[in-house]
């Protein structure tokens, strides 16, 4: 349970949570559907620093997590 709509639409917007502290990191962007979004959202995550699978269903850990 780490990537998660954000409203009551699957398809507009998510939120990746990292497992370890419960930062999350959002999109404002809209797709059209939840493999899409999923997918622009990890590769914005990743070029952050993030880490983990590159399932919604996670685990991932956010930039601070990973240089702890
Ligand atoms: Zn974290």
């Amino acid at each position: 349970m780490t990537a998660q709509p954000k409203n009551r639409d699957p398809h507009s917007r998510l939120a990746l949570i990292c497992d370890r502290c419960g930062t999350t990191r959002g999109t404002s962007n809209e797709y059209l559907t939840f493999r899409g979004a999923w997918l622009q959202l990890w590769q914005l995550a990743t070029n952050e620093g993030w880490q983990g699978t590159d399932q919604p269903t996670g685990p991932h850990r956010c930039p601070t997590c990973v240089s702890r």
